[in-house]
């Protein structure tokens, strides 16, 4: 996705893969100050997707682990030297690993401003969409479901979560505070999560509750979503069961015989649904056929 530049919109065409031109880029505002740091747990730390989830940059962990630091979804080229700048402001460590939750550019779109002796990680799948679209910074180490990386004595845990997003989705695991990153397998506004299905990239919404079940499978107390605001368990529970409830409502409509107009109508009275969640309706409407 290039969405600071032009928005929502785009980042869907981009995720659907729909031609794009390059769009000349402004200095987003939140470049033209010091990107906020909020520390969640004493060696743990959040840099916020401003606009509470509304604009296009995800959440960001910072994980300091006395033996390095690693990265959870890194941004855009364009933010590197200012998220480099925020991690120097709260820890000293080496950036030693830089995981990609999943392929789009929100998410991965800084790795090959990385250091050379960082590692890039990401699933299969996810290196394999990054080649296809001839995208900068490929990860370096992948893996097809499951990874710990060891430092010292804290570990990250990598779990393939099975398509849902895309085809390429993980959840990141941090023990030590009982944390999990869900990238785009949750991601909204406001509180407020629906599903945007890259169905071009393998993405599925009946395949979703069973992969967020994947997430849940680890002892969770903490969610960060790849957008919005960050939730205990029971925010995770609640939108694994919205998932799966929209699933449900897709096939009933389809049983009805509700035209694809009528869809998209019942998908924002009944879920609030947005632009960039309508985005696939034709694929949703297709795959509940
Ligand atoms: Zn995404």
């Amino acid at each position: 996705m290039r969405p600071h530049r032009v928005g929502w919109l785009l980042a869907a065409c981009m995720m659907f893969g729909a031609p794009v031109a390059p769009v000349k880029a402004a200095q987003p505002a939140y470049l033209t100050s010091v990107l906020k740091v909020r520390q969640l747990h004493p060696n743990m730390y959040v840099i916020e997707g401003p606009a509470n989830g509304e604009g296009p940059n995800p959440n960001m962990i910072i994980y300091a682990t006395g033996h390095g630091v690693v990265v959870v979804d890194p941004w855009f080229a364009i933010d590197y030297l200012h998220v480099l700048a925020a991690i120097r402001s709260v820890t000293s460590e080496p950036v030693r690993y830089v995981v990609n939750t999943h392929f789009h550019e929100d998410h991965s779109g800084a790795n090959a401003e990385w250091p050379a002796d960082v590692m890039i990680i990401a699933q299969d799948n996810s290196r394999k969409h990054m080649l296809e679209q001839a995208m900068p910074g490929p990860p370096n180490i992948t893996f097809s479901d499951e990874l710990t990386l060891h430092l010292g004595e804290k570990t990250v845990r990598l779990r393939y979560l099975g398509p849902g997003h895309t085809d390429g989705d993980i959840a990141v695991y941090f023990p030590e505070w009982k944390t999990v990153c869900l990238g785009d397998m949750m991601a909204g506004t406001k509180g407020v999560t629906n599903p945007v299905v890259g169905y071009a990239s393998g993405g599925t919404l009946a395949g979703w509750p069973r992969a967020l079940d994947k997430a849940l499978a680890f002892d969770v107390a903490e969610v960060v979503p790849g957008h919005g605001a960050i939730t205990g368990r029971d925010g995770l529970v609640a939108h694994r069961d919205k998932v799966a409830a929209i699933g449900d409502s897709l096939r009933a409509w389809d049983r009805a015989k509700k035209s694809a107009a009528e869809i998209h109508d019942l998908l924002i009275s009944t879920y609030g649904f947005k632009p960039i969640n309508l985005a696939s309706l034709d694929g949703l409407v297709t795959e509940f056929r």
